[in-house]
Parts: structure tokens; sequence; C-alpha cells
């Protein structure tokens, strides 16, 4: 603690000198016209009125593609408007499956009935305030987006979190889960993935619930006394094969206007690429309780055993059978984008878009997920809007998202993403936020080159706790480091001790912004607040909880407005792209070590040396080109062009192996892992397979992209 204090102090004093004069700011000549903007941006976002969007925009279960989803759609379009955008509400058809009947009913070998379900979500409303949204006719029972309709019959096995070493446990352990119905937990991966491999290893149906202890009464105390899920409470999602690709299923790399004709579309008999062919549903832990307590069969490994009080058991001896009778109404329904324009300045730039987005859709009320994010940005905007009434015009054009059907698999953006590919080859970042807060602990992932440009902003933002976001940040990292916890937010990177700055996490999955830097290269960022939110996509997750456990007076709602705003602004306005390629280049080694290390665990020969070159290489042209960055004052457009183009190299026309949509060489979500990030994707997934040719043919591809991007940069900075 000692030595933390000290370099918090340190840092104070540092930021307390800096700010009696102009800092130098990355990509500025002289900050000192675009601090008198921020200054005036700063004060517009506004806590009061972020809770006014936040209460309205969820006061119903707004579904994509409902009416009430529509509604919100509206009111976001007429903000925009409001604020001087010009604005378009921008329709889709894409596939999507709502729940007609949805029955799970379990019974013991000796016929007896153990559960009926799903049960309805609801808490006891005589104490602690009970939750006054629970009743609302227009909830959905509990459901997962992409599950097939079915009728399974079957024995059950649990497997945990449904990782692959859980399965391949299973299978050491002489259990089959062919034919058989599995039950997995929430955590660890996404849930597509669990039912992705559960599917592989022939099971005919998959059962997901949340265990106590991952958000429940192990954590802390339940809704409504505390932010933890009750027993009732579920969580809803898509089971979409989100690594293989994301969007409308039917329409892989291209657009689902309305207008699309069928001919474009894959026939529902031929999808198979990130639809599940098995039903799967969600399942809470008052209804996944007496299923689990009936299994027998061998103790699971002690590590699987979750928080309900019973011995956990593998089953597969038929003690228990369950029945899922799903019927889905799938279908193409219209989803509802709105995009906002700004019309940038400068002759040479204002092609080069700064996108900004956050989706709009919930599962039902969505009050962190995502309309916190919505509240935050819409107060953004108001900032936005003010400046434009001073006179303030970006250089760049602005587009800011509100996106919808993300939770059925981010289709809203993806879908607009593969319309605007032309364009979004020169647009210049994609800053993304979805749960923009669920409590005070700000969290940031970034491809590497804005790492410290999200730190930079950080610092000028005050945080409701005193200081800066950025002192905050670090202080509350800090605090992590020595308790040991983790968030979903930059709970991927390899930190270490030793680190000077506060960790910014990497991109994986599982937001919008997967389709700007995995598809299409665009660089990007994801920000955000957290706190304890056990209500993840359940009906509590709605305006009542936020007001008694995240943000009472909306003070995050603001720094979130504020942080995103400053994103926006710096981008639009920055003389020279403020990447830095030289922090990528030196990621990209670390990656390579680590990739090194495995392969040689593996046994796995392989030759290295070419791509470890190529990243040192990277990493020296990027310093290069730092300084050049610092220096430079004439023909600034063509270094701007080069600097973005350096991300674009990273592409790979061909894309991953057998996922041909993801084209990114550094980043993509993990096959099996699906939100987290697994970096230099191609190499590493072969190197796990294991699959050595494989890998050094990946190792090959991403020599080749690391050259292209070293060959702009020097050609540049020459
Ligand atoms: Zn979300």
């Amino acid at each position: 603690m000692r030595a933390a204090c000290t370099l918090t102090c340190s840092l104070l004093a540092l930021s307390l000198t800096a700010s009696a004069q102009t800092p130098q700011v990355f990509g500025y000549h002289d900050f000192t016209q675009q601090a008198k903007w921020d200054a005036a941006f700063l004060q517009v976002p506004d806590a009061k009125l972020a809770g006014e969007h936040l209460k309205t925009l969820t006061a119903a279960p707004h579904w994509a593609s409902s009416q009430q989803d529509y509604v919100t759609a509206v009111y976001v379009a007429d903000k925009f408007k409001a604020a001087g955008l010009e604005t378009q509400i921008v329709p889709y058809k894409v596939l999507l499956n709502k729940p007609v009947n949805i029955v799970i009913e379990a019974f013991s070998a000796d016929g007896k009935k153990l559960m009926t379900g799903p049960s309805v979500e609801h808490v006891d409303p005589e104490k602690y305030g009970g939750d006054p949204f629970q009743d609302n006719p227009d909830i959905f029972p509990a459901f997962n987006g992409s599950s097939p309709s079915g009728d399974v019959t079957g024995e059950v096995v649990y497997a945990n979190y449904g990782n692959l070493a859980d399965f391949k446990k299973l299978a050491s352990m002489g259990v089959n889960v062919k034919d058989k119905i599995v039950l997995v937990r929430y955590g660890s991966n996404f849930r597509g993935v669990k039912v992705y491999l559960a599917q592989q290893y022939g099971a005919k149906g998959v059962l997901i619930y949340s265990d106590p202890a991952d958000d429940g009464y192990f954590r802390g105390d339940i809704y409504p006394k505390g932010p933890f899920r009750p027993s009732s409470g579920v969580q809803r999602g898509s089971v979409q094969f989100l690594p293989i690709y994301p969007g409308d299923p039917q329409t892989p790399g291209i657009a689902s206007t309305p207008d699309l004709p069928d001919s474009k579309r894959i026939p529902l008999n031929e999808l198979k690429g990130n639809q599940p062919s098995i039903p799967a549903n969600p399942l809470s832990y008052k209804d996944a309780a007496p299923i689990l307590k009936c299994l027998d069969g061998a103790v699971s490994p002690r590590e699987w055993q979750g928080a309900l009080p019973f011995a956990y058991h593998v089953g597969g001896t038929g003690k228990v059978t369950v029945h899922m009778h799903l019927e889905q109404d799938t279908a193409l329904r219209t989803i509802w984008n709105v995009i906002g324009t700004i019309e940038g300045s400068d002759p040479t730039q204002k092609d080069d878009w700064v996108v900004a987005g956050n989706h709009r859709d919930a599962w039902i009320f969505g009050a962190v997920d995502p309309n916190s994010g919505t509240a935050a940005m819409l107060e953004t905007v108001h900032g936005l809007g003010e400046l434009i009434k001073q006179g303030w015009r970006p250089k760049r054009r602005i587009v800011i998202g509100s996106w919808d059907a993300e939770e059925e698999g981010l289709m809203g953006s993806t879908e607009w993403a593969e319309q605007h590919a032309g364009p979004l080859a020169r647009a210049v970042a994609y800053f993304n936020t979805d749960v923009g807060v669920s409590g005070p602990e700000f969290k940031a992932a970034a491809v590497p080159s804005l790492q410290q440009f999200v730190r930079d902003v950080s610092k000028q933002v005050p945080s409701p706790k005193g200081g800066t976001v950025y002192q905050q940040w670090r202080r509350d990292q800090e605090t992590d480091a020595t308790n040991h916890i983790a968030s979903s937010l930059g709970a991927n990177h390899i930190g270490s001790a030793a680190e000077e700055d506060v960790r910014v996490g990497n991109l994986g999955s599982g937001s919008d912004y997967t389709p700007f830097i995995q598809h299409l290269g665009v660089p990007s960022t994801d920000i955000g607040s957290e706190g304890s939110y056990g209500v993840y996509h359940s009906a509590f997750d709605n305006y009542n909880w936020y007001i008694k456990f995240a943000d009472p007076d909306f003070a995050y709602l603001q720094q979130q407005a504020r942080v995103f705003g400053l994103e926006i602004l710096h981008m639009a306005d920055t003389d020279v792209l403020p990447y830095d390629y030289q922090a990528y280049g030196k990621d990209i080694v670390e990656y390579l070590q680590v990739a090194q290390r495995h392969a040689a665990t593996g046994k796995l020969s392989l030759d290295l040396a070419p791509a470890l070159a190529a990243a040192h290489r990277l990493e020296s042209a990027g310093a290069v080109m730092r300084s050049h960055q610092i220096s430079a004052t004439a023909n600034i457009a063509a270094l701007n062009k080069a600097l973005r183009d350096t991300e674009g190299a990273f592409l790979n026309p061909e894309g991953l192996p057998h996922r041909p949509w993801y084209k990114h060489t550094i980043y993509a979500p993990g096959e099996y892992t699906g939100y987290a990030a697994v970096v230099i994707p191609g190499v590493n997934e072969a190197i796990s397979e294991p699959d050595a040719p494989r890998a050094q043919a990946q190792l090959a591809r991403l020599t080749e992209a690391l050259n292209r991007a070293s060959d702009i940069l020097e050609g540049a900075a020459r």
C-alpha cells in the first residue's frame, strides 16, 4: 500500500503542474484551441438529464424488432436531431427467434417430476421494496437467441462451464455426452461456445444455468436486498456461434437491407455456419438445483463445484431425464439503427470517419445493458450539439450509431459495417460503449495503438470520487491487483507487477466493436464503468436496480458521457492521428514470445524467427514514426493516410482458418472462448490444436501482414 501511495501522489503532482499551462497532447501541434473546446464540451453532459434518458428508454421491455424498440429508436433520433446531427433511422431485415412456448421438465428414474420450468422471474414484493418492474406482461420467458425449436428428451450430464477442457475431462472420466442433455453453468466462456462444443460432442440439447457461485448469493446479498442474482433470475442471451461470424445468419459479409432479394440470403435449411442445430435454453438456479441435486454418477471434479448446498455429480447414469420443448417463431424481422452525422470541415480529411456507437436493444428493460451506455451517449451528443451552436466544426466526419439487435449477435452494427465497408476502410476509429455504467470502476479495452489515447483522455475528466478518472482508475487497479478481482473489460491482458501504467484490455468479442476492428480493421476502443452486477440479462436489470446499486445520482453516466465525448472530439480534430505503433509492435513481440513457449511446451517444432523479426521491425518503425508524428508539419494528410492504412495492413483477406469473416491477424474472439480475445489467433489456435503445418502457414500470413504495416510506416516516415 505504501508503494502504491507514492505512485499515485507523484502522478497527482505531475498532472497539477501540467494543468497550469496547456499540456502537450500527442497528435496536436498546439493544443490551445482544442483545450478550449474540451472545456466547453465538458460542461454540457448533465447527470440529471442522463438519468431521465435512462428512465425513459427503460420504461418498457424493448427487445429488438418490437414496437417498443422502435419507440426507443424515435426517442434517440429526436435527441440526435435536437443536437443538430443529420439523422436517419436505418432499417435492416434479420433472422430473429422469438419464444412462443418454452417448457423444461425434469424427471427422476422412477418417473417422479423434479421440476417444471422455466420459472417466472420474481422476488418477494414485501421485502426490501420488492421490484416494481417484475410484473410487466411484456417480459419474455427465459430463452436463448439463435436456439432452434426442438422437442428432445435425454439423460442429463453436468459439464461445468462447458469449456473444451471440461468436455475433454468428461471423456477422460468415461462419461459420454452423446445423445445426452448437457447442463452447464454460465461463466468463463461465451454461452454460444458452450453450445458449439456440446453440439460437436453429440449432445441433443443444452441447458445453461446461473450458479450462485458466479453471480448469486455466494458473491453477496441478492436482489432486491443487494445487487446479486436472486434464485429466479435468469440470464437470457444469444447462443449464436459468434466466433464463426456475427450478424444476420443468412447474410455473412453483405448487408441485409430491406430490399435485399431472398436469393442473396442463405436458405434456412442450409444455415449451419453460425447457428446451432440443437436446442438450448437458460435456467435460473431455482430451476437447475433440483436437477443437479438428483444427479449421481461420479462426484464432479472439485473445481466444478458451485455454491448450491450439495455435492455436484456429473450424472449420465439415467437417474435424471430432462424434456425440453422449445417452440420458437424464427422469422425475418425489421430492426432499426439510428445514425447521426456531423460533416467534416477539412477538405483533405472530411471523408475520414470517426464512428462511435452503442446498442439500444435489450433482452428486457436493459437499464445497465445497454441503456446506461445509451443515456451517456445521448449526453455526449448533447455536448457535441452545444459545440456546434458555438461555431465548432470537426475536421473529420463524426458518425454516431445507435445499434439494434446487438443481443442476438451484433446484428445492427455488423449489417451497417458490411454495408459501408468501402468508406470504413478510411475510418480512423470506432469507439464503443455497451454497458456504460454498472458501478464506479472505469475500464477500457483498445487496440494497442489507442491504449495511450484512452489513458490521456481519462486524465482530462474529473472522477466523482475526486481527482481524475485516470487517477481513480489507477487506484482501482491497484486495489484489484491486491484482491485478485477480474472483470470483463481489461481481464485478458497479461499484466505484470512491474507494469508502469494502467492496464487497458484486449478486444475479444461480445459487443459491437467486432465488425469494425476484426472484419474491417478500424482501430477501436471499448469503455465503461463497472461494479457488482449480478442481474445481467434478467428482468431485474431495470431502473430500480440501477438507482439502488449502480449510480443513484447518475454521476457515472455523466463521467461516461464526458470520456466518450473527448474520445470523439480528439479523434475528429487531431492534427496527426495519435496511434502508437511502437506500443503495438511491442505487444506483438510479447504475443509471439508467449506463443513460442506454448509451442515448445507442446513439443511443436516451429520457426518463429521471421515473425519475431517482423514484429521487432514494426516496433522500430513505430518508434521512428512517433517522432515523426510529433515533429511533422508538412504533408499531414499523407502521413495520416499512412497511419490509418497501417491497421488495415493487419487484415488477411483470406481470414482465419474455417472462419473467413474474421480478417484481423492480431485479434479475434477465441473459437473456444468467444468473449475473450485470442491474440495472433491464426497462430495460437493452430498451436493449441496442435497443428504444426497450419501454425507455420499462419505465421507466414502474420509475418506478411506485419511487414506490410512496417513498409507503410517506413515509407511515410522517410
Ligand atoms: Zn450489451
